[in-house]
């Protein structure tokens, strides 16, 4: 193979990954050679190596194999010190400027797209938008951490990843920093690996904004959290600004130390409630002012975006892809975008937010929530410790599904319609001064309906 090859896969790549991956990811990269199928890289550090190989790796070889060039594994080794080219690698968000040291302070790349001016604000999000806008003028630390939580595809990320935009633009002299819980973990256990653990310690201890996504992933891997727990600590105590996302609440996550719970508790927790229609229409509404200049001539028929909307209620990230789907299809066909086309086009989507919630799977959802047995659920007992589950799973019946109380009362072992109706209502009144109640009730739905 010869470094043209690699030229046109590269340009190749520049398009299929986007602008912001390419410069930090792929750019770096200098091919060194090609032995017996495996294509031989240089790349600045390990963790470059890793990351591109774990992100990119399949695409580089797919798109090698596709210009001719039988390549069945790829390999990264770190250039040594004396290679000309100065590694280019800019640990997004630290600004533009050259690192300061051979290793600074890792950070994921950070997506263009993901920005305050491309995220849609309607209720369910306000108070996730407000805080995080805060958090991007880079004032005076006024809460720390920021906690955002909130179900899969709601915007957790892209909240981050505009506050890291916002504060790359404003403030160049900070060094901020954001990375996922699962790369967090990733470093300090090379860090061990390579005994480098003092290292590591500084480098984090040396940002000013830490932005740590998905933490809940680090819930059960005891030494990472232990770790975690002293950055943050070392970074609060310095009056340091940190950002940390999770798919639940501080509490609901099992198997992180109470200490860090607690830890995570003393800033501001604020949710990202799952998606209304009127805010769902607004990001569908946006995402199609920005295909509008893509494919130019694209006729859109109305009511196809209500209907989206309506239809699609799982997450933003799946309506968003059911829209590019739509778009990339209608202008491959020559088409106007219609309901029959949507409809046609996005089936399978269609099918799956159809997804009927069952009686059973809430009566099973709830006995575990609570700690009973499901045999008990359905049972004639009546002790509060059961009864209260039992109204609660007969409450979310009525609600989530579309089954009547006859029916209802049928499933819980045999019992009458008025019991049900009795139930719903008790649960309805505990859930307006009950927080603890009120509290199952969202966490349950939220499962359910995940
Ligand atoms: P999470 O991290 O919570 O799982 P993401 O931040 O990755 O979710 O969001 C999933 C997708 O939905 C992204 O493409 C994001 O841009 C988009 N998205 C989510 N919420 C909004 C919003 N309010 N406005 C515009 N786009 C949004
Ligand atoms: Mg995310």
């Amino acid at each position: 193979m010869t470094n043209d090859t690699w030229g046109t896969v590269r340009n190749e790549l520049q398009r299929t990954v986007g602008q912001s991956n390419f410069t930090n990811w792929i750019e770096p990269l200098e091919f060194s050679g090609l032995n017996n199928g495996i294509a031989e890289f240089s790349v600045p550090t390990n963790f470059m190596g890793n990351w591109v190989a774990r992100n990119f790796g399949d695409q580089i070889k797919h798109l090698l194999n596709e210009a001719g060039e039988a390549v069945h594994r790829l390999e990264f080794a770190v250039a040594s010190k004396s290679t000309p080219r100065a590694p280019q690698v800019k640990p997004a968000p630290t600004p533009a400027a050259e690192p300061v040291n051979d290793s600074p302070v890792p950070g994921a790349p950070l997506d263009s797209r993901f920005t305050f001016d491309s995220f849609v604000v309607g209720k369910p999000n306000e108070l996730a938008h407000a805080a995080a806008k805060r958090v991007a003028e880079g004032g005076p630390v006024s809460f720390n951490p920021l906690f955002l939580y909130g179900g899969v595809g709601l915007g957790k990320t892209h909240l981050m990843h505009a506050i890291a935009h916002e504060l790359q633009q404003d403030r160049p002299d900070l060094n901020v920093v954001y990375l996922s819980a699962e790369q967090f973990m990733y470093r300090f256990v090379q860090a061990l690996r390579e005994r480098k653990m003092m290292d590591f310690k500084e480098l984090f201890r040396s940002v000013d904004v830490l932005m740590v996504d998905d933490v809940q992933f680090i819930a059960g891997k005891d030494s990472t959290q232990e770790e975690f727990f002293h950055t943050f600590n070392a970074l609060v105590d310095q009056n340091k600004q940190i950002i940390i996302s999770a798919d639940r609440a501080p509490g609901e996550i099992k198997d992180l130390e109470d200490r860090i719970k607690s830890r995570l508790q003393c800033g501001l927790v604020v949710d990202l409630h799952p998606t209304d229609y009127e805010l769902r229409l607004g990001i569908l509404q946006q995402k199609v002012e920005q295909y509008r200049q893509q494919y130019a001539g694209l006729v859109l028929a109305d009511g196809v975006l209500e209907f989206l909307a309506h239809r699609i209620s799982t997450n933003v990230r799946v309506l968003e892809g059911a829209l590019t789907r739509l778009f990339a299809f209608a202008s491959l066909v020559g088409r106007e975008i219609t309901m029959e086309l949507a409809q046609d086009c996005l089936a399978d989507i269609l099918r799956a937010s159809d997804r009927k919630i069952t009686i059973e799977e809430i009566q099973r959802r709830v006995s575990e929530h609570y700690n009973i047995r499901l045999s008990e659920m359905i049972g004639p007992r009546r002790v509060r410790n059961i009864a209260r589950p039992r109204q609660v799973a007969m409450f979310l019946s009525k609600q989530l599904t579309s089954r009547s109380l006859p029916e209802i009362g049928r499933r819980f072992g045999g019992r009458d319609h008025t019991t049900v109706m009795h139930g719903v209502k008790r649960i309805e009144d505990l859930q307006l001064h009950d927080s603890q109640i009120a509290e199952d009730l969202e966490l349950l739905r939220r499962s359910l309906e995940a």
